[in-house]
């Protein structure tokens, strides 16, 4: 059982419950109104993500985390009705072949799968197709099918199982035996009962990258492939997406007669999905064999090298610490303008990685003047006048920054950092509660919120904005525990 196991476990679990059990089913609306409500759904799905988001699996990088959510609100945008701001996207480290939807619309891609995507359509139609899950309701639809098992029982034994892991040596062997269980679990349920929903969720799928200018023949091409590379077992991993999206030639047949009436559509790949896949890339497998991939790749190139690859050998170069390789596979892509975030962010790193401190300042500086909203580019910069003993600085930069940033819970970990470096606990707790607060970990801010308020301090008012923030987010705790109680998985 490798490290990625539980995750990709309590996904795949919940998939599992997801899209089973239409058969006899008359109709969505009778379906839906016996089952969770929305806010029940939502309760369950925060309650999960809560524990996904502190997984070391779970990808934090902020340009990992932009992209995948500007391109997931680009295809909620080709939604009927009114904007759905409720669905969130994220990407898990792990290299089998995966993506799903959660309870509560968060929808996860494995890096795997990503990788695996051969243009941006490819990827959106897997998206598209998730987003579909969730707007057609499958998950509520598939509680009907359920006897003995339902969805908040499920919910509450992967919170159980994720909760074991780490604290001492015999959550491994619980974790086992409940992977054990489900796997049963999930080949007695899946299987016959979820091709209605695979069809819909296509169907849709398509009409969302249509509309949002994407390829919709991608879809076709890329489960044709995952179809037939699974035939040839050449992808580790593939049946996890597979056992949770049943995937027949029939299916696909569906797909390509769908798509063979819609113009063919020539669509350019962003920027950003090359250099994030790049990044991924990168960072699967040991850093020799990142290093071999990339070097096979553009050995084939002798004219025009993509400079996406460039960039995934100068990562991956740095993995292996060969700083200078990486500078000198880095350094050419640098001289184009305009200055791209994701290549200063790299020079940074591989200065600061040298001791250069200094230099590295200078280079996040410079960058940050045109780009003062990379995420990736200010993280690193703050932290790193943190480590070279210059809180103080942090703490004015922050001051500025988080009047027009409010959404962002690493600035706020940098913050109590800078906070705790000059020794200033009341204002250290106060930032980590904002911290907890953003990565929807209530009780973990009211707790610090609580030793904020013990420290004995001579500003009046930060210890009574400090009194009513936890008065606020007490009365929040008390909601949502009541939600979960109800829902027993508390
Ligand atoms: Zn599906």
């Amino acid at each position: 059982m490798n490290r990625s196991a539980p995750l990709s476990f309590l996904l795949a679990f919940l998939l599992a419950a997801a899209p089973a059990g239409s058969q006899g089913l008359p109709d969505l609306g009778d379906a839906s109104s016996a089952s969770l409500s929305d806010s029940q759904e939502r309760t369950i799905g925060n309650r999960i993500m809560r524990e996904v988001r502190v997984d070391p699996l779970y990808i934090d990088d902020p340009d990992v985390l932009d992209y995948i959510n500007s391109i997931g609100d680009r295809l909620l945008a080709g939604l009927e009705g009114p904007p759905r701001k409720d669905i969130d996207f994220f990407v898990v480290q792990d290299e089998s072949i995966n993506a799903f939807a959660l309870v509560g619309g968060h929808i996860g891609v494995h890096t795997g799968l990503f990788t695996l995507t051969q243009n941006e359509s490819e990827l959106a139609g897997v998206l598209a197709h998730e987003i579909a899950h969730i707007t057609q309701k499958h998950q509520a639809r598939a509680m009907h099918g359920q006897r003995g098992a339902n969805l908040t029982s499920l919910a509450a034994l992967a919170i159980a199982i994720l909760a074991s892991r780490g604290s001492g040596s015999q959550s491994g062997q619980v974790t086992e035996a409940a992977i054990a269980g489900a796997t049963a679990f999930q080949i007695q349920n899946m299987i016959d009962y979820t091709r209605e929903h695979e069809r819909e969720a296509d169907r849709v799928g398509l009409t969302i990258l249509e509309r949002t200018g994407f390829a919709p023949r991608a879809m076709a091409t890329f489960f044709e492939r995952l179809l037939r590379n699974n035939r040839l077992n050449e992808f580790k991993g593939a049946p996890s997406y597979l056992r949770t999206h049943p995937l027949t030639t029939e299916r696909i047949a569906d797909i390509q007669d769908r798509v063979q009436n819609l113009p063919p559509r020539l669509v350019a790949d962003t920027f950003d999905y090359r250099l994030v896949k790049a990044k991924l890339r990168a960072n699967m497998g040991s850093p020799s064999e990142a290093v071999t991939y990339f070097r096979a790749l553009l050995d084939e190139k002798t004219v025009l090298r993509p400079r996406e690859e460039s960039y995934g050998l100068a990562i991956a170069l740095r993995r292996t610490r060969d700083f200078e390789g990486a500078w000198k596979a880095l350094e050419p892509l640098r001289k184009q303008q305009p200055p791209q975030a994701a290549f200063e962010l790299l020079a940074g790193q591989l200065l600061a990685d040298q001791g250069k401190k200094d230099q590295a300042l200078d280079v996040y500086r410079a960058a940050l003047r045109p780009l003062p909203n990379a995420r990736g580019l200010v993280h690193a910069y703050l932290t790193l006048l943190l480590t070279s003993g210059r809180p103080a600085e942090v703490i004015t930069d922050l001051e500025e920054r988080l009047r027009n940033v409010q959404d962002d819970a690493q600035l706020y970990e940098i913050q109590a950092r800078a906070y705790a470096a000059t020794g200033k606990q009341l204002s250290q707790h106060r930032a980590q509660a904002e911290a907890h607060y953003r990565r929807g970990n209530l009780g973990a801010a009211v707790e610090q919120l609580e030793q904020a308020v013990k420290i004995k301090s001579t500003d009046f008012y930060e210890t009574s904005s400090a009194e009513s923030r936890l008065r606020e987010l007490r009365a929040q705790l008390e909601i949502e525990k009541a939600a979960e109680k109800a829902l027993k998985i508390s």
